[in-house]
This record gives C-alpha cells, sequence and structure tokens, in this order.
C-alpha cells in the first residue's frame, strides 16, 4: 500500500486519459490518492473525482497562487464545502511570496480564514509554503492551527522550519523533488523528519520524480519518492510505505481505506 497524499487529478493533464492513470496506480501498488482543491470554481470537479473512487478523496480550499478576482472565499463557504464526506481536509492554503508580488496581505487573510473554517469543521490543513516560512510558522501558531493539525506539503524548506511545524502538531510531506540530484536540503530534511510525521505525494501533474522528471506527473511515481526516502534513511521501502499509510489515515481520520 502506498498512498499519494497531494496530487491534482481534476487537472486536464491527468484527465486525458484518467482511466490509465488509475490503472498505472494499481500497477505500481498506490492504492488511495488525495486530490487537492485549489480554486472555487473547480471545487465541484475535484469532489466529482473523488466521488468517482472509493479510493479518492479530496480538500477544500483556495489556492495561494490564485489571484483575487473581486471575491474571496468565505470561512462559510469553507465550512459548507468541506461538509461533503469526500472532503477530509481544508486547503491547499498557505502563503507562497515567489509566484506574488507587490502586497501579500490578501494572501495572509485568506490563510487565517482557511485555518479558522479548519476548526470550525475539525479537519486538518493542507498547507503550502514557498519563500515565506517564517510568515507561515506565525500565522500557524496565532490562528492555533496545531488544534486541528495537518500537513506541510511539497516540503522544500529547511530542517529548522520542519522541526518547527512538527512541533505545532504538522506533518511533512515529500515531493519528487527530495529525488533531484541538487536537492540537498529536501534530502537532509527527508532523512531527519521522524518516521511517524511523514508523508508522501507526488503533486502531480508537476514535479515528476526522477526517473521521470520533466514528464507529467502521476501518482503511481509516488513510489519513486518512497523509495529515494528509503534509500536516504538506509531502510526498505515496505517500512517507508507502511509507515506515510498509516500516518494518511491517522492524520486525514474522515478517509476510510477502502
Ligand atoms: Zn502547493
Ligand atoms: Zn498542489
Amino acid at each position: 500500500m502506498l498512498v499519494d497524499s497531494h496530487c491534482h487529478l481534476d487537472f486536464p493533464e491527468l484527465q486525458a486519459d484518467f482511466a490509465a492513470i488509475l490503472a498505472r496506480m494499481r500497477a505500481e501498488g498506490v492504492t488511495h490518492a488525495l486530490t487537492i482543491s485549489t480554486t472555487l470554481e473547480t471545487f465541484p470537479a475535484v469532489r466529482d473525482v473523488a466521488r468517482s473512487s472509493p479510493n479518492v478523496w479530496c480538500s477544500a480550499g483556495v489556492h495561494p497562487d490564485e489571484r483575487r478576482d473581486g471575491r474571496e472565499v468565505t470561512l462559510d463557504e469553507l465550512v459548507a464545502m468541506a461538509a461533503d464526506p469526500k472532503v477530509v481536509a481544508i486547503g491547499e492554503t498557505g502563503l507562497d511570496y515567489f509566484r506574488v508580488e507587490g502586497d501579500t496581505e490578501w494572501q495572509r487573510e485568506r490563510f487565517r480564514t482557511h485555518i479558522r473554517a479548519a476548526k470550525a469543521c475539525a479537519k486538518p490543513l493542507v498547507i503550502h509554503t514557498r519563500e515565506s516560512a517564517a510568515d507561515t510558522l506565525r500565522i500557524m501558531q496565532e490562528e492555533g492551527a496545531g488544534e486541528v493539525g495537518g500537513v506541510m506539503h511539497c516540503f522544500t524548506e529547511p530542517w529548522e522550519v520542519a522541526r518547527a511545524a512538527i512541533d505545532l502538531g504538522f506533518h511533512i510531506s515529500f515531493s519528487g523533488i527530495v529525488t533531484f540530484k541538487n536537492a540537498a536540503v529536501v534530502k537532509d530534511c527527508a532523512s531527519r523528519v521522524p518516521l511517524e510525521r511523514m508523508l508522501v505525494e507526488t503533486d502531480s501533474p508537476y514535479l515528476a520524480p526522477v526517473p521521470h522528471r520533466g514528464k507529467v506527473n502521476q501518482p503511481a511515481f509516488v513510489r519513486h519518492v518512497a523509495e529515494e526516502i528509503a534509500r536516504l534513511r538506509a531502510v526498505d521501502f515496505e517500512t517507508i510505505a507502511a509507515r506515510t499509510t498509516e500516518n494518511f489515515f491517522a492524520l486525514f481520520r474522515h478517509a476510510r481505506p477502502a
């Protein structure tokens, strides 16, 4: 068993031949996946993908890279979206100062709204952070995000940031970046995060791991992420697969393995 804890199955790159994507997952032993919401407009499609398979769940949220087009998602909207039994998390949310220029106060406000929604519906958070670790951690602390916990997804920050998130009760998820030759910081982190706090993901269709780098990523490729972490920690692949699967179902407790 292996779980892809973060992918975007509604994106056109993966919908083009979705039956083949699911078949490849089965062939590689990737039994479950969490498909992640990024906009209000596409949330129904994300939810429909989750409804189409007993082994797929979804989140509800608006990505920090999605610019405001006049109207911001509200706490009540997020809570209503999260009431669906297929929704097991709130996100992806967080901060991204790499992609957004100028005033970023709206990003921090949106992040706070997601944390408050997660607390209101008692579902864990999926957090994205890029070039914004200090503010991300500060807002997590100020808003009491530790009450619901969650995951720092596609983690690329140094160990100190992982440590702080772990201390707040969060999990750390590694993507295909851990397989990249020059990803020394990510490899270091992946060898130090306690196994009981680790998840694996693809973030597909982006960031395909070695040996598929540059191609369209898919959940089946999460196997390469787990294999690299096993190599870095000098443990069996089966150990990483079993622990990350166990962690997934403990964290996203509304997801029932099928
Ligand atoms: Zn992300
Ligand atoms: Zn994502």
